[in-house]
């Protein structure tokens, strides 16, 4: 149990021009789930490296537990590392790949025997301990790495895409045991995904990073409803937020976004008296809306809380109990979440309404959200 607390850390590997992780700070309090999400190559597993200390930090301080730790080696952190490929001993048993890190820190047989056998119930490996690795299936195997961590009581777990080589059945089922075992274990996780269902559903917060920056920390239901910027926006949610960029003009004394010549996104009225008072009258924006928040309207109709689209069904992807729904307009794809009950066909000519309490607005030249 600990907090870990990054300040300002920097990380630049020797023969690269650009920083690797620019500058990034985060308080990380104890018994928190925390998840670091964002693309391929954004520095999340070299962050993680850096907490765990199997890469040098090239500025900025990390603590844990409110002590300075940026040169402490990696087994005297008391923190314990799952990696993706698990790095099982292929010749000791399931016990004995547990044990084998207490042993090595001579920690008595009965105490192994204890910590190992109440990890392993914690797990659901009990009938397992005498398997090979080989013996077992992708999940069993990641639960053995967890276990084998489990059993160090560490202060920080670190977890570095634990699931990625997992088929997708095992992983929503792995996701909900990581889950529950965060509940159990009260101990500071961090995990690094690139998937955010992974990062929405597990963590308590979540950093959401891109180019070695942090984009948002937040927890997930407020990175999805209030994303800070038009990365976080894209990035979470699936499918993604609908994007179209657009200009504020004034119409009838009121503001709206002017996407074409016939379309008209309608605002909020505190919405439009942010944008006067900001100066984005006759100013390029871009506008966002969730798929599951566009609706098909019977006939088309105006109205100030909505804006009304008329377009022809390009796809449907049924998902089950939903169907999602493409369509252009203008130069812009988007996609809508209909109830399969609807029945859309392709081709079919409908009738779809944005609400104005839906959109979210973006400056067009920093990307971050238009608020107070
Ligand atoms: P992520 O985990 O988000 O996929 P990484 O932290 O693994 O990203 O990598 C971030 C960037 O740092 C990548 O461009 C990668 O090529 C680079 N990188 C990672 N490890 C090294 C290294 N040992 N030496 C030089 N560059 C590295």
């Amino acid at each position: 149990m600990a907090d870990v607390v990054l300040k300002h850390i920097q990380k630049k590997y020797d023969g690269n021009d650009k920083l690797t992780v620019t500058d990034f700070s985060i308080n990380i309090k104890d018994k928190e789930f925390i998840v670091l999400v964002g693309p391929s190559g954004c520095g999340k597993s070299t962050t993680l490296r850096m907490i765990a200390g199997l890469e040098d930090i090239t500025d900025g301080e990390l603590l844990i537990d409110g002590k300075l730790v940026n040169n402490v080696s990696p087994k005297d952190r008391d923190i314990a590392m799952v990696f993706q490929d698990y790095a099982l001993y292929p010749h000791m048993t399931v016990y004995e790949n547990m044990a084998f890190g207490l042993k090595l820190r001579k920690t008595s047989k009965d105490i192994i025997e204890q910590k190992v056998k109440k990890a392993a119930k914690i797990l659901g490996l009990e009938s397992l301990l005498k398997k090979k690795p080989r013996q077992l299936s992708g999940g069993q195997r990641q639960r053995v790495a967890l276990g084998r961590a489990i059993v160090r009581d560490p202060k920080v777990f670190l977890m570095d895409e634990p699931l990625s080589n997992l088929d997708a059945k095992l992983r929503v089922q792995m996701r909900a045991e990581i889950t529950k075992l965060h509940k159990e274990l009260q101990t500071t996780f961090i995990y690094v995904t690139h998937d955010q269902t992974e990062a929405m559903t597990m963590g308590t917060r979540i950093v959401i990073m891109k180019d070695g920056d942090i984009m948002q920390v937040d927890t997930p239901q407020n990175a999805y409803e209030h994303p800070a910027n038009l990365f976080v926006a894209q990035f979470i949610g699936s499918p993604q937020m609908n994007i179209a960029k657009g200009k504020v003009v004034e119409e009838s004394g009121r503001l709206v976004i002017k996407i074409s010549d016939n379309l008209m996104i309608e605002i909020l009225p505190e919405i439009q008296a942010i944008l006067r008072e900001k100066g984005y009258l006759n100013k390029d924006i871009y506008a966002g809306i969730r798929p599951e928040y566009i609706s098909r309207v019977d006939e088309s109709q105006k109205a100030n809380e909505y804006a009304v689209i008329n377009s022809k069904v390009e796809v449907t992807e049924m998902m089950g109990f939903e169907t999602y729904v493409h369509f252009s307009l203008g130069d812009n794809k988007l996609v809508a979440r209909v109830n399969s009950v609807d029945g859309i066909k392709v081709d079919e000519k409908i009738c779809l309404k944005l609400p104005a309490e839906n959109i979210h607005l973006f400056d067009a030249e920093t990307e971050n959200v238009i608020t107070k």
